[in-house]
């Protein structure tokens, strides 16, 4: 590729993450000089591999085990992310899972290492595993179809039909509202709405409500009343429409450890290309200065092994800040960045961030095993856990010759393991009566959540899972005090927390542009498409951020690609319409045609709320002639 001269001249990113990453790609293939800085000493923030020596139950020897932050999925509507990993080269000989017998050579990406798990199970103590089929053929039968599915695994003996119709007829109208509706605040829009208040949860049943909480609890560390619904509503949409994707790339995972199949050689083609990514690992940077005359970031300062750097920022550099939201509050409370933050709103939104509010726990641990456990080829929910809990069997993605290159041979299962509700439930096992992270030793931690699998997989006398475990892992970000240096024991310590979206957050969040011409944001906080803290918002913002760099320096025809995610044409039709009734101030056309509302009293069985909603149509009164003409054409 011809590079053509860059008017900025270096570009500092702060933050290795996946956002800075794709930053530091973007720019670099753009031609333009970039260091990144992080205050760790390996690539990829939460998306990291762990790797702790452990010494495996009845084995003497420490092992260098491979451990997830936690686990890693790549849900079909993600392309942004899968975009970049294609333009990541991968030497398969570096490879701990090359075969040495067949001397496998070549290059393939990144993206080539990513497998599909075309399934994924609900599992409850005492009730047969309920498995998610993720391929329902054809776009809207399947939607209705998976609509079904997912709301029938929620079905419990106790709910009513009136419970799922309701879940059913809502994902429907949420599917069916046009954009403005869900991004915006006000009347009749759901921007500020949780998806408790979206959904009518006060109507359902007990039972019920306890299902819909938990089970996104389970998902992404957010519950149903805290949860926003645009966002909830968006993503539960996309994973809804990948279940009736041709089921080649529904979900997927990689084929081995995250940093090793994709972090180390991203950083080591960044690190070769021209012009060459600089990395200074080990620097965590403290504050960013502004400089009010000429309306710039002029410095930022970082420490590394107990000494203060300053980095100048000369006149035509930039910054890209991809740090997460924790870290960049501590960033911009620092009194050297005072007159940065009182220059843009965004900034200061970040400095006062309620971070109880917008973060939450969520972390991993691995279970090493004697042999594997795959239960499904895809991961695995546990409504019912305390701690909201969801895992993968790695190894059954990993294959023998990585679990060969880790512990001798000896382990033959890693289950990986999300915990996503360390704050709201006590244990009641090895914990009881603790919530997670009011724990303090991560031992506990660890028989507390087996007790929880085990007891999730139990049928009869029998539980799934083994009693033990050769071993396992917590993230290394959870920091548990010394009982020795403070008395009484306070709680655990999470340093790195997962951003939420609380009602009415998506519009405050801020932009990848700041104000400040030489100052972007990147990271899975900055607004996007996406809206949602995942890999894949993490690496739109950073395209957003260098698209907003791109045109700082008059260079539009450069831009990187975004990708939106992509909803059915099938829907257009009636969303259209949708828009005309937001626009008129009005509800969505279930509630005008009061489907909504007649509900609860909707007749029992499947497809019950669909067909109201169909008979509904022909009795309309109060909506104008086409839409009658467009629900019954959609259905
Ligand atoms: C348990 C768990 C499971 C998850 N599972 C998935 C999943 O399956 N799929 C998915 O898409 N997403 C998942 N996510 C979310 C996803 O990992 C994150 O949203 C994404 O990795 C965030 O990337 P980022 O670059 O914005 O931030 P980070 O990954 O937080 O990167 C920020 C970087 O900044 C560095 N840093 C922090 N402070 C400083 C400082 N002061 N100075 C210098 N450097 C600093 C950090 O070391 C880090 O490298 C999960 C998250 C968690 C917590």
């Amino acid at each position: 590729m011809i590079r053509t001269p860059r008017k900025s001249k270096h570009v500092h990113v702060l933050g290795a993450g996946i956002a800075g990453l794709t930053a530091a790609h973007e720019l670099a293939e753009r031609g333009y000089c970039v260091t990144v800085y992080d205050r760790d000493h390996a690539p990829g923030g939460k998306a990291a591999t762990q790797y702790p020596w452990l010494r495996l139950r009845g084995h003497t020897k420490l092992h260098r085990m491979p451990a997830e932050h936690g686990f890693r999925l790549f849900p079909s509507f993600y392309r942004n992310v899968i975009h970049t990993m294609s333009r990541i080269p991968f030497d398969r000989t570096r490879s701990a899972n090359a075969n040495p017998d067949r001397q496998e050579r070549g290059y393939n990406t990144v993206a080539e290492n990513l497998l599909a798990a075309p399934w994924a199970a609900m599992v409850r103590s005492n009730i047969p595993v309920r498995i998610i089929p993720r391929a329902y053929g054809d776009k809207l039968g399947g939607f209705l179809r998976a609509l079904e599915d997912v709301s029938t695994s929620l079905h419990f003996s106790e709910a009513s039909s009136a419970d799922t119709q309701r879940f059913q007829l809502k994902c429907l109208q949420f599917a069916t509202s046009c954009r403005e509706r869900r991004d915006q605040v006000g009347p009749h829009a759901y921007g500020g709405l949780s998806w408790w208040e979206f959904l009518g949860g006060d109507h359902l049943t007990p039972r019920f409500q306890q299902e819909v909480e938990t089970f996104i609890r389970t998902m992404v560390a957010m519950d149903a009343r805290g949860g926003n619904a645009r966002t909830i509503g968006n993503v539960g949409m996309q994973l809804i429409f990948d279940l009736f994707s041709d089921g080649s790339g529904v979900d997927r995972v990689l084929n081995g450890p995250s940093s090793e199949q994709w972090l180390e050689p991203w950083e080591r083609h960044l690190r070769t290309m021209m012009p060459r990514v600089g990395f200074r690992y080990g620097a965590a940077v403290t504050s960013i200065s502004y400089d009010r005359a000429r309306r710039r970031v002029s410095c930022f300062e970082y420490e590394e092994d107990h000494h203060r750097y300053t980095v100048p920022v000369g006149e035509r550099d930039c910054v890209i800040a991809a740090l997460p939201v924790d870290a960049m509050r501590a960033v911009l409370s620092r009194p050297a960045s005072d007159e940065l933050v009182n220059e843009d709103p965004s900034l200061t939104w970040i400095r006062n961030i309620d971070v109880s509010r917008y973060t939450a726990w969520m972390s991993g641990i691995q279970y090493y095993l004697e042999r594997d456990v795959p239960i499904v080829r895809g991961h695995v929910y546990y409504p019912e856990t305390p701690w909201k809990l969801s895992s993968v069997s790695q190894a059954q993605f990993w294959g023998p010759r990585f679990m060969q290159a880790y512990g001798a041979g000896i382990c033959r299962g890693i289950l990986s393991v999300d915990i996503c509700d360390w704050e709201h439930n006590e244990g009641r096992h090895r914990a009881v009566g603790l919530l997670a992270r009011e724990c303090n030793e991560p031992k506990v931690v660890a028989q507390e959540i087996w007790a929880q699998l085990r007891e999730a997989h139990q049928f009869g006398e029998r539980s799934a899972l083994p009693e033990r475990y050769l071993g396992y892992h917590l993230d290394d970000s959870i920091l548990f005090a010394s009982p020795i240096q403070s008395y009484p024991v306070p709680d655990a310590y999470n340093r790195s927390r997962y951003f939420i979206h609380p009602p009415g957050s998506h519009l405050e969040r801020p932009q990848a542009r700041t104000t400040i011409p030489n100052l972007f944001l990147a990271g899975d906080y900055v607004q996007t498409n996406t809206d949602l803290a995942t890999m894949e918002g993490a690496n739109e913002s950073a395209r957003e951020a260098v698209n907003g760099l791109i045109e700082h320096d008059h260079l539009d025809g450069d831009l990187c690609e975004i990708f939106a995610p992509s909803e059915p044409a099938e829907f257009d039709y009636v969303k259209e319409l949708d828009r005309d009734l937001f626009r008129r101030g009005e509800p969505h056309l279930f509630e005008v045609m009061g489907i909504t509302q007649t509900i609860d009293g909707a007749p029992p069985g499947r497809g019950g709320a669909l067909a109201l909603a169909a008979g509904a149509v022909r009795g309309a009164q109060l909506v104008g002639e086409g839409l009658p003409r467009a629900l019954e054409r959609f259905f």
